[in-house]
């Protein structure tokens, strides 16, 4: 007997469709393609998909929680990253745990009804707020976990060593449960120093590594390069990501090959991060603008692993975006030139796949043994889902269901209209 079965359902992948899918104590136990004729096993509930495709969870990789939905208290927008960073600094003098708590889980919420089954989020932990946001995270973790899996990355925003005090905030942090070790490239005036203790702290809790890296469109900046042999040298293939990595979109293009390769050998997942990227960078430029992007295209035929983050939500960094990680997609489909069909598909895997390597969850996917993390859409393809994004989705997390849309939407006839003007 079945928790649950969706039956007619299309997946990504698969061109023989409809399939059946079933779940049991939170475990996807049947999958079968109705072709096949096996009858589905009994179910205590089910639903007829009616041909819409089915994805895993939706995951958000790179998210900042406790600085989002700040644009009402901004006087002037940013003019560049670091009047971003000082703006920001300002504002969380005046942050509170229960106004920490209380964006942030507006924030979730949006992600949850949008299909995320997974996020991680960069608290920061330095001497304006303490252990404040990185507590507030904690306990945000706990109280949405019947929703999504929320990882914590010990975020030193205002850099390690500029601001006194922050190591051993870290230092505690981490002890008392942070997830993965956070890093910032363009903050310290020491690189070495920087890395060296990032690195030394992840190996200490053997944890993974998430850096904030080259975030400018000036292709002198390859802190990358650095984090690339730190990686190697200290057999963490696998377990580094770096976040933004823009300025090697304006490299000539054989350093960028070279150093796309070196990245790719290292196993480190590159997270772009194209609503602020773009909001951000090339901003010096005058004329002929760069695009501020990480070159996705030539990163990905390297071999690395590229996956999609909104990184905020409404604040000096970035006065757009919400939780909808096919809104970011979307975005960075259009400007990274990825239209065809099997981008499409690339795009999906991107949040999915992809970003479940980057974060290291096992149990994943639309396969017997994984977890039921699933969100259904009525579209019939992936190129369908990207280009639509449809608001329309029923989420499930462990199998059970934690958010469904519905729209209705009326068009008048024609003639009504007629009579109208
Ligand atoms: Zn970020």
């Amino acid at each position: 007997m079945l928790d649950l079965l969706i039956t007619d359902v299309r997946l990504p992948d698969e061109e023989a469709a409809p399939f059946d899918i079933g779940v049991r104590e939170g475990v996807i136990v049947h999958l079968a393609a109705r072709s096949s004729g096996s009858s589905a096993p009994d179910s205590a509930e089910a639903l007829d998909a009616k041909g819409g495709m089915l994805l895993p969870g939706l995951i958000e990789p790179h998210i900042h929680l406790e600085k989002a939905y700040l644009l009402s208290r901004m006087e002037q927008e940013a003019a560049s990253l670091q009047d971003a960073i000082k703006m920001t600094a300002e504002m969380k003098r005046s942050f509170t745990r229960e106004d920490m708590a209380a964006r942030s889980l507006a924030v979730v919420r949006e992600a949850v009804r949008s299909g995320v089954t997974h996020m991680r989020c960069h608290a920061e932990v330095d001497p304006i707020l303490g252990l404040s946001a990185f507590e507030a995270m904690l306990e945000l973790k706990e109280k949405v976990k019947r929703w999504l899996d929320l990882q914590i990355v010990v975020f030193p925003q205002e850099g390690i060593y500029k601001s006194p005090g922050t190591a051993e905030l870290m230092e505690e942090a981490m002890r008392l449960g942070g997830d993965v070790v956070g890093g910032i490239t363009y903050q310290d005036g020491s690189l070495h120093e920087h890395l060296d203790f990032v690195f030394r702290l992840a190996e200490k809790h053997g944890k993974p590594i998430d850096f904030h890296a080259d975030f400018s469109d000036n292709p002198e900046h390859k802190a990358i390069a650095d984090i690339a042999g730190r990686t190697i040298a200290s057999g963490m293939q696998g377990l580094v990501s770096a976040g933004h990595v823009t300025s090697l979109g304006s490299m000539e293009q054989g350093r960028a090959e070279a150093l796309a390769g070196l990245i790719g050998r290292a196993g480190i997942h590159i997270m772009t991060l194209p609503a602020t990227d773009l909001f951000i960078n090339g901003r010096g430029d005058g004329v002929s603008r760069c695009r501020g992007l990480t070159p996705v295209g030539l990163l990905q035929e390297k071999g690395v692993n590229v996956v999609i983050g909104v990184n905020n939500v409404r604040n000096p960094f970035t006065p757009f975006g919400k939780a909808d990680p096919l809104e970011t997609a979307w975005l960075l489909a259009v400007t990274a030139y990825m239209g065809s069909a099997a981008d499409s598909g690339k795009v999906i895997r991107m949040l999915t796949h992809g970003a479940a390597q980057a974060l290291g969850i096992g149990d994943y996917g639309l396969k017997l043994g994984a977890s039921a993390d699933m969100v259904l859409f009525p579209a019939s393809s992936e190129r369908a889902i990207l280009l639509g994004k449809p608001e329309q989705r029923t989420v499930w997390k462990r199998g059970v269901k934690t958010a469904e849309t519905r729209v209705e939407s009326v068009l008048s006839e024609q003639k009504a209209l007629i009579k109208s003007i």
